[in-house]
């Protein structure tokens, strides 16, 4: 067969699996080539190759599957277009991609899966003649172009190899296509009176449905509305521009049949225009005092916060605008940073809408999505304004430190337009296609960390950190808000339930581990739920009971009240309490909601042997402890490190085991063998759990020196010390960063000491008084000062370290 055609295809070609749409012969389209499999092809065939031949490739269909693992060749469609690469063009950003342009040939069946891997290459065989369609060539194109929205229907058109077959199933959409067009043609033809549309539009309705009362009672009803939506485009106050856009898209949309898709996109449109705030805003209220009174009552602690809020309010009282930085909260999850945008909403009587970021990687979430798109949408931005009704809310912009990347454009670049008060008052969403202004938003941005936010963004931003939270500051926290908040939202009230403050401590210590307190704000209303059913059960035996239950039940007041002691809930399962009698939450109760406390004993059970050190991190999250372990085998002298380390603290490992060797003697460490050359014939390796989170840095430097001592002196470390610094090959402690975040992570795991840099120091001055009198300070510059103060008894004969007091 192939012999007659004028396109011979090579009886081998690579293939190129494509999930952009289904290419057919004389068809040409734009395929992103991003996969590994695909950009080997690429590499090695196009852009290496020399010959025609190599720029000529199988394109086959291919689905996407999330579940299928992207190693293995996903299975193949049987049948596929032979493509002509007429363009590479390549980009190494975001990340490495191509963008092909490919021309199709004539089509091929698989015959063989030759290879698999770097890409796969068949055996294949040439299925169309050219010649024998010659002016299919326009249709085919139309096809390609319709193949978005019809995948399944265009790949069966692919694999009808006879040329009937395909006749028989692309005549049917041709017609359908012609139809269309020919009804468009009519309704286009101009009407000279503008008022007479309306009319004007029944008649030509009707040709596209089957005429009967049903049907025309819904054209009514369609009818009215249109005139409903051109009144609302007339007695809107949208801008002149917008307006002309309006009155010009219900002209089209009153000659346009129903059933064209168009219609329903028209209309949406249409009606989101009209729906729009252009002009709509709430009046400002702004009383400096009054809102510092607003923020202290619904919000505990958190000084410099929302000191940092009310001078950004009152400056804006006093000038007016809006123009100036963004506020930006950074902080760890769950410390109030949306609630306190909330609040400044609140205070200022305007509407408040998040706007999630996190993951948004597409900059028409942002900006929208053009009208040409099926299910085309405006952006997070329009959308909001819609939500609110409002143009002038404050749009708390959630995560702003997760954006993501991805060929469809930067989103960051588009958020950068919408914060930007020269060009905010002109932005154009895609959808909407018209400027709407958007200087009398007021944002406020969130994000758990500054590292990863991008930095054109970043430099519009005003950051203020917002810290994890004490021990103490979550009990009133919890006391002051989230309790109430709870015990409202579960219908009860503090004559149904009561939580000491010991039980909440108990929560904060055993049951969570964080810096914010959403964690433990869901432990709270689990426990609130278990209440609620004791008390809903307690209500349905009530009213049950009859006169003698209830003298029984009076008695087992009585007997309550002489203990002054309430039953808590683990022994209430049985019995009906008075509903005036509160039930306690105390540890059996919180045992029984709860199970068994998640982190308890852990530090001292893990610092029960020599090579356990605890370090203290940073992360987005909050401060953390970070248990360091070290073992040593006998070996060649290697070092293994694991726990998905980074190279900067590779390298803290490899200085921390270079200085401990040359100081062996010093210290009197030796290996298994008494050889003062620590890894003569011994390996060590070295973890870092837990081993899925990626960490690095330089400040575990002291905790891995102190951990490797441990192991070689075989002495354990002080398990109620913890650590943090970078290290010198030569011993010298260097300071570090979140030296506040670490310090509240030691004191919330209960430890009593913590080794910091001298040059630290006065990161302490930070710190709540409270933190500082639970904790002593050991301010070390060099590692003989850290390894002194994290043994009992110290490490060297030298002069004891320097004890800092906490009262600083
Ligand atoms: P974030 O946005 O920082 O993740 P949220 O604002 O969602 O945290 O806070 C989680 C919950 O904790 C909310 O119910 C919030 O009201 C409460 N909360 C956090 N910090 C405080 C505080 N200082 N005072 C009162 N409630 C707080």
């Amino acid at each position: 067969m192939s012999s007659v055609s004028p396109i011979q295809i090579p009886s081998r070609l690579p293939l190129l699996l494509t999930h952009e749409g289904v290419l057919l012969p004389g068809s040409t389209m734009r395929t992103s080539v991003d996969s590994a499999r695909n950009l080997q092809l690429v590499r090695s065939r196009l852009l290496k190759g020399t010959s025609l031949q190599s720029t000529i490739l199988g394109v086959i269909p291919n689905t996407p599957d999330p579940a299928s693992d992207a190693q293995d060749l996903p299975p193949l469609h049987r049948i596929g277009t032979a493509a002509l690469a007429v363009q590479v063009v390549g980009s190494n950003w975001p990340k490495p991609h191509y963008t092909l342009l490919i021309t199709g040939l004539c089509r091929f069946q698989i015959v063989q899966v030759l290879k698999e891997k770097p890409y796969p290459i068949a055996e294949v065989e040439q299925l169309d003649r050219l010649e024998e369609f010659p002016n299919t060539c326009k249709m085919r194109e139309e096809l390609g172009e319709l193949s978005e929205q019809f995948y399944k229907y265009a790949v069966q058109i692919l694999d009808a190899v006879s040329l009937e077959e395909r006749f028989k199933m692309t005549i049917p959409l041709l017609v359908r296509q012609i139809e269309g067009l020919k009804l468009l043609q009519k309704t286009r033809k101009p009407k000279q009176d503008d008022d007479k549309r309306v009319i004007a539009i029944r008649p030509i309705r009707r040709i596209t449905h089957i005429s009967g009362t049903l049907e025309d009672e819904d054209e009514d009803e369609d009818n009215d509305d249109i005139v409903m939506l051109e009144k609302k485009i007339r007695t809107s106050s949208m801008p002149e521009q917008a307006h002309k856009v309006c009155v010009k898209e219900i002209k089209r949309l009153k000659k346009m049949p129903q059933s064209m898709p168009e219609y329903a996109l028209t209309r949406n449109y249409l009606e989101l225009m009209v729906e729009l705030p252009w002009n709509k805003s709430t009046t400002d209220r702004l009383d400096i005092r009054a809102a510092r009174i607003l923020l202290d009552n619904d919000h505990y602690a958190m000084e410099k916060l929302k000191k940092r809020v009310l001078e950004y309010l009152a400056v804006r009282q006093l000038k007016n605008n809006l123009k100036g930085p963004i506020l930006c909260f950074v902080g760890p999850p769950g410390v109030g940073k949306t609630s306190v945008g909330r609040s400044v909403a609140k205070t200022l009587g305007r509407e408040f809408h998040r706007i999630a970021l996190g993951g948004v990687c597409d900059q028409s979430d942002i900006r929208g999505h053009r009208r040409t798109y099926v299910g085309s949408m405006p952006g997070r931005i329009i959308n909001g304004l819609k939500t609110v009704g409002v143009n002038n809310p404050v749009f708390l912009l959630d995560e702003v430190d997760k954006l993501g990347k991805s060929l469809q454009g930067d989103p960051a670049a588009a958020l950068l337009e919408v914060l930007d008060p020269e060009q905010n008052h002109n932005f154009t969403d895609h959808y909407l296609n018209v400027a709407f202004d958007l200087s009398q938003v007021l944002f406020i941005a969130t994000a758990n960390t500054t590292a990863t936010i991008p930095a054109a963004l970043l430099d519009r931003m005003e950051i203020i950190q917002v810290p994890g939270y004490t021990q103490e500051e979550k009990i009133e926290i919890a006391h002051r808000h989230l309790i109430p908040k709870q015990l409202e939202q579960h219908g009860l009230t503090p004559q149904q339930i009561q939580i000491p403050q010991v039980t909440t401590l108990d929560i904060i210590t055993r049951y969570t581990r964080e810096a914010g307190v959403r964690s433990l704000d869901r432990k709270l209303g689990a426990i609130c739920r278990a209440v609620a059913v004791k008390v809903a059960e307690g209500q349905h035996k009530e009213a049950k009971l009859d006169r003698s239950d209830v003298t029984e039940r009076e008695g087992c007041r009585e007997h309550i009240l002489e203990d002054e002691k309430p039953e808590s809930i683990s022994d209430t399962t049985d019995l009906a309490l008075p509903p005036e009698m509160p039930i306690l939450i105390d540890f059996h109760a919180l045992k029984d909601i709860l199970g068994p406390p998640m982190y308890e004993m852990e530090v001292s059970q893990r610092l029960s042997q020599p090579g356990v050190a605890i370090g203290l991190a940073w992360t987005p999250l909050g401060g953390e402890i970070m248990f360091v372990e070290a073992s040593r085998m006998d070996g060649e002298g290697q070092l293994t490190l694991t726990g998905q380390l980074g190279d900067v603290m590779k390298e803290s490992a490899h200085l921390a085991i270079s200085w401990l060797r040359s100081n062996a003697k010093k210290y009197q460490l030796t290996n298994a063998f008494g050889s003062f050359d620590l890894l003569d014939n011994t390996d060590v390796h070295l973890h870092f759990p837990a081993g899925a989170v990626t960490k690095d840095g330089p400040s575990a430097g002291v905790t891995i020196v102190t951990c490797l001592a441990s192991l070689f002196s075989g002495r354990l470390v002080r398990s109620d010390v913890a650590m943090t610094g970078e290290i010198t090959l030569r011993g010298l402690v260097l300071p570090v960063g979140g030296i506040k975040d670490k310090v509240l992570a030691a004191h919330r795991a209960g430890l009593k000491q913590v080794i910091i840099p001298r040059r630290n120091e006065k990161d302490l001055e930070g710190i709540p008084g409270n933190v500082r009198q639970d904790l002593s300070f050991v301010t070390a510059s060099c590692l003989d000062e850290v390894l002194n103060a994290a043994f009992d008894g110290g490490f060297t004969v030298k002069t004891r370290p320097g004890l800092l007091n906490s009262k600083l």
